[in-house]
């Protein structure tokens, strides 16, 4: 596996770093810089970062992705997915009048509210030719498509809602449904790093919940999931939550995938996600056959 950081560092503080030629100008004062972790300057960035934030109120870089490329082999022999969908639209849920019950959140950090009614969205918003696609919102659609598909293959866990649009609750899209994942429990262990950004895992713990089911605001690594918790589905969620409840974002749970359905996917070129390796613990657990994670009944 290689990881590969993406900055988007403001184009007036960029010469402290980098050369006039490199990274990607994005209209005037931004530059996107890719830069490997193994990079001389890596660690220059993130002390940029708190010496600018230190005098003033901007940054040296603003937007950051991590991108994890894998080989070919690593893929074939993983037994566990990360699965994220990234095609992304708005307006979410809420604002086209889906309704949630906060009774169910923790008290502290607004982690578990449960959506309350169908899922209700302009449904003519919902991106064209996506077979996986998310609200802002983390309300996950699919299309009819990968409803038929996990029927087909016998791909397990996974629920599929009707969507209806706003003011006619009798005309759900026969083109897309909301996805919804029942199976929930799966452990984020570690040695899995959340944080806030790749120079500061959270240190002062302002965004991990004390009661631990919101473990911070984002992955700054692999993650790495308790083997025994994992249930006999293709599809399920991780126990704990990342992310922040802030205006209509709620903190949510990962999405995790069998082999089988990850090879699905790949096999029918469906489009709208990214997915990267889950590490099991314990790693002796690795060592067994492929079905080992999802059927403990054949043991
Ligand atoms: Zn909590």
């Amino acid at each position: 596996m290689k990881a590969t950081y993406e900055f988007r560092v403001l184009e007036e503080f960029a010469p402290l770093l980098f050369e006039p030629s490199e990274g990607k100008r994005l209209g005037e004062t931004v530059r996107k810089v890719e830069i490997e972790a193994s990079d001389p300057r890596f660690d220059a960035i993130g002390k940029l970062q708190a010496e600018i934030q230190a005098k003033s109120d901007r940054s040296f870089f603003y937007g950051w992705n991590i991108r994890r490329r894998y080989a070919q082999s690593e893929l074939q022999s993983a037994k566990l997915f990360h699965f994220t969908v990234v095609s992304t639209f708005e307006p979410s849920g809420e604002e086209c009048g889906t309704t949630y019950d906060t009774s169910t959140e923790c008290p502290h950090y607004h982690a578990g509210a449960s959506q309350s009614s169908s899922l209700i969205l302009n449904i003519k918003k919902i991106p064209k030719h996506k077979d996986f696609c998310r609200t802002i919102a983390d309300e996950n659609l699919v299309s009819r498509k990968v409803a038929d598909l996990f029927a087909k293959h016998g791909i397990t866990g996974a629920i599929f809602r009707p969507i209806y649009p706003k003011r006619s609750l009798n005309a759900a899209s026969q083109d897309y449904f909301q996805l919804v994942v029942p199976e929930i429990g799966a452990e984020i262990v570690a040695p899995t790093i959340v944080g806030v950004d790749p120079f500061d895992s959270d240190s002062k713990g302002e965004f991990r919940c004390p009661y631990g089911d919101l473990l911070g605001l984002n992955l700054l690594s692999e993650v790495t999931i308790d083997f025994a918790t994992i249930p006999e589905a293709d599809i399920f969620l991780t126990r704990q939550f990342l992310g922040m409840r802030r205006g209509l974002l709620r903190p949510e749970r990962e999405i995790l995938i069998s082999p089988k359905l990850w090879r699905l996917i790949v096999s029918e070129k469906l489009k709208g996600y990214e997915v990267e390796v889950a590490q099991l613990e314990p790693l002796s657990m690795k060592a067994g056959d492929d079905k080992g994670a999802n059927q403990p009944s054949n043991s």
